[in-house]
């Protein structure tokens, strides 16, 4: 999956063996790059931290849920 598909703002590949660990990776791509200073990955963290900090602890498990379910129909280079 790309950046873009986890919800970031580029198509970077993230590769990850389970929705776990593609969360994990996509988390430590946008730390690497926003570390660097991009400022889109910047502002999309942002952006994701207020959205977060809304969120319900049931949206947020209905979020996951819905990421499993894409992560599992996403048919190629997981
Ligand atoms: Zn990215």
């Amino acid at each position: 999956m790309t950046c873009k598909q986890l919800y970031g703002p580029c198509d970077a590949l993230i590769h990850g063996a389970t929705a776990e660990e593609m969360m994990a990776n996509s988390q430590k791509h946008a730390m690497e790059i926003v570390a660097k200073g991009d400022k889109v990955h910047i502002d999309a963290m942002e952006a994701m931290k207020k959205q977060h900090m809304s969120m319900t602890p049931e949206a947020v498990k209905q979020w996951m849920e819905k990421f499993q379910k894409d992560f599992a129909a996403w048919p190629e280079d997981k």
